[in-house]
């Protein structure tokens, strides 16, 4: 159902942000990656390796984000799907944390979130396509260390649903997903003793990994979502809020 459709997946070197590049490609959608400058030699083999083409951008310039879109428009003429997924994080207690900690995270997962939509956003309308941004379950219920990254994240729920509203009158769908706690590089540093604890509070009892993440956001990006808009899911082996 998503063939030949453009898909920009932001932050796509990273382990979730593969996944969904991946499930794209599968689909034979045109997969359109980003991540930022450094990344450049393990973006390049990934996009080879899918059938992909890539563009780097830091997502909190918005520059680089203008020229990002202009450049997608210029290699496939059109954009269906944005997948709002770079992110970071940067934890410390609030007593410790530095302004330019707060500044970083909020500039990267929220203001990040703000410039890829606001330029694709023509594209997208035109289209009547879809947004999907990645929130997080720590933007609904917090987490200790990471105020943050938990305003951010609880920012680009609000974005969603007020956007959902500005935009349903052109037939195009925004949504946000909240992931718990995933396996990739953002949480194998976790100590392994939160690590069990986390697993013993999840009724599944495991993290969740990438590739069922991805299929979340395919669901998303798909016409079998077509009445889903201003939604936030939550994706996390049914770890309580
Ligand atoms: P990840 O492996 O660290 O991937 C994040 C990707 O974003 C990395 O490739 C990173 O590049 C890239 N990135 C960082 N800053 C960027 C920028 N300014 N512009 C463009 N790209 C940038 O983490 P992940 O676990 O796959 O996370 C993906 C998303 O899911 C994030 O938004 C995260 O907050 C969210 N999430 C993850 C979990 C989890 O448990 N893993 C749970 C809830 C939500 P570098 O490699 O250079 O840093």
């Amino acid at each position: 159902m998503l063939k030949d459709k453009v898909v920009l997946i932001t932050g796509a070197s990273g382990g979730i942000g593969k996944a969904i590049a991946k499930k794209f490609a599968e689909a034979q959608a045109k997969v359109a990656l980003n991540d930022i400058a450094p990344t450049e030699e393990a973006l390049k083999s990934f996009s080879q390796e899918i059938g992909g083409k890539y563009f780097l951008a830091d997502v909190s310039k918005f520059e680089e984000v203008e020229k990002m879109v202009e450049n997608i428009q210029k290699e496939f003429g059109r954009l269906d799907v944005l997948v709002n997924n770079a992110g970071i994080t940067q934890d410390r207690t609030l007593a410790k944390m530095t302004k330019e900690e707060w500044q970083k995270v909020i500039d990267i997962d929220l203001t990040g979130v703000f410039n890829c939509t606001k330029v694709a956003l023509p594209l997208i309308i035109a289209n009547q396509g879809k947004i999907i941004s990645i929130s997080s379950l720590v933007g609904q219920r917090g987490n200790f260390g990471q105020t943050n990254y938990a305003a951010a994240k609880a920012g680009i729920i609000g974005f969603t649903k007020a956007l959902s509203k500005e935009v349903g009158r052109f037939g195009v769908t925004v949504n946000a997903i909240a992931p718990g706690f995933i396996e990739t590089r953002l949480t194998e540093n976790l100590p392994p003793e939160l690590k069990e604890t986390i697993k013993k509070f999840t009724p599944l009892g495991r993290f969740g990994k990438p590739e069922e993440v991805a299929s979340l956001i395919f669901f998303l990006a798909s016409e079998e979502a077509s009445f889903i808009t201003g939604a936030v899911i939550n994706i996390d082996g049914g770890l309580p809020l």
